[in-house]
């Protein structure tokens, strides 16, 4: 079987070297920290897995594919990863990215219901409806515990085979060297460094990473998540979801931030981004208007062009070395799902997805949220 090394043990690279090792592939995993640490985007403690991708279909089926092998990974690890509390569109438009999702998982049979703002209200202890046309329910979408789920990927790899190194990584033509001074070679290597990509290729990697400000709110049990639904207001560009294992009711302005070296640590919150909280919570959840700031988290997108991913083979090395990553703050959720198609892609039994390549690309409609305010 193949000999494969992955850099980086974020979700994108954890997920695939889970795959390969299971696949029987020799693999080794290299990433400079643990598994789902803090500094690397799949680290938080939860993200969003939602089936509306506008009128995409590619994206709705990889989550829809996506939710069964994270329940998978649940029953092998017997870890509890996937809180399924349901999550909602807040659409502010009849004729939005809204209107496309729903169309869209109709087509793919994906459960999903529109409901009146009075059957909404049911679903918070408070909510805001102004300037709301409509809301959009996923039930079976809910949250992913991140930073569990992306260390149950790594012992599974490790299970199955795969051994992790701890060390930094640089290329060294196609292959890799270790700061402990080794040279790795093997038939393929895949480069899943998340925001780092674009200071380890900034010849071919085309990226822009962004700091984006978390905010936690004390609030009482009945926000607690589950059953409290996830969110998402794409016009609005704001997403959440209620106080899952304690964190607090999470409140994240999506609008992109500044540039930010993804070395930088600490970090400190824009406080332009505490008010956009501030004053998202006040308009949807009234209750929260003066809630208490429990914590804060900074975090960084790793944002290519157009927001689709990058799953390309390197113009020097043609199929022996990948760049993965790219996934501009909506890829933790399809981790075990893009994991298939780079196992298709590396083995040549399928082309690489051509929209996933490396070279400029349009920008196109944020498959995130709109991003502005
Ligand atoms: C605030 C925020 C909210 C988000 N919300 C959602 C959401 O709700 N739903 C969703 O699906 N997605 C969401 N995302 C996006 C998702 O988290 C990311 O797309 C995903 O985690 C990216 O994973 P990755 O493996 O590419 O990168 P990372 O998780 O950053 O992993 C890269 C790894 O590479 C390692 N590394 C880097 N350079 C080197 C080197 N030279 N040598 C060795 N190791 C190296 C790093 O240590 C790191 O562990 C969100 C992201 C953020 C930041």
């Amino acid at each position: 079987m193949p000999s494969t090394i992955v850099v980086g043990a974020g979700v994108f690279g954890a997920a695939l070297a889970d795959l390969l090792a299971r696949e029987q592939w020799d693999v080794t995993l290299v990433d400079r920290f643990e598994p789902g640490h803090e500094r690397a985007e799949s680290g938080g403690e939860s993200r969003l897995l939602r089936f509306s991708h506008g009128s995409d279909a590619w994206y709705t089926r990889s989550a829809w594919r996506a939710r069964e092998l994270w329940r998978e990974l649940e029953r092998d690890t017997g870890s509890e990863l996937l809180v399924e509390s349901g999550l909602v569109w807040f659409a502010r438009r009849d004729d939005g990215w809204e209107a496309d999702s729903e169309r869209a998982l109709r087509e793919e049979g994906v459960p999903v219901e529109r409901l009146d703002l009075n059957d909404a209200e049911a679903l918070y202890p408070t909510l805001g409806t102004d300037g709301l046309r409509y809301v959009l329910h996923e039930p079976c979408a809910g949250i992913l515990r991140a930073g569990d789920a992306t260390r149950a990927l790594a012992r599974r790899a490790q299970k199955s085979g795969a051994k992790l190194e701890h060390a930094t990584a640089r290329p060294d033509g196609a292959a890799v060297l270790l700061d402990d001074g080794r040279r790795l070679e093997a038939d393929r290597v895949v480069w899943a460094c998340g925001a780092w990509l674009a200071g380890l290729f900034p010849e071919i990697v085309r990226m822009r990473v962004t700091q984006q400000d978390l905010f936690f709110f004390d609030a009482p049990p009945e926000w607690n998540t589950p059953p409290v639904p996830g969110f998402v207001d794409y016009d609005g560009a704001a997403y959440g979801l209620g106080s899952l294992d304690s964190y607090g009711v999470k409140v994240a302005p999506d609008v992109e931030g500044l540039t930010l070296d993804p070395d930088t640590w600490p970090r400190a919150h824009a406080p332009v981004n505490e008010q956009r909280a501030r004053e998202y919570a006040r308009l949807r959840f009234p209750a929260l208007a003066d809630a208490p700031l429990k914590s804060v988290a900074v975090c960084q997108y790793s944002l290519t062009d157009d927001t689709h991913f990058i799953a390309a083979p390197h113009p020097e090395h043609g199929a022996a070395v990948w760049i993965y990553g790219g996934g501009s703050g909506h890829g933790f959720k399809h981790g075990p799902a893009l994991a298939e198609r780079m196992l298709a892609w590396l083995s040549e039994r399928e082309g690489p997805e051509p929209r996933f390549g490396l070279g400029p690309r349009d920008p196109d409609r944020s498959l995130r949220t709109a991003g502005t305010a």
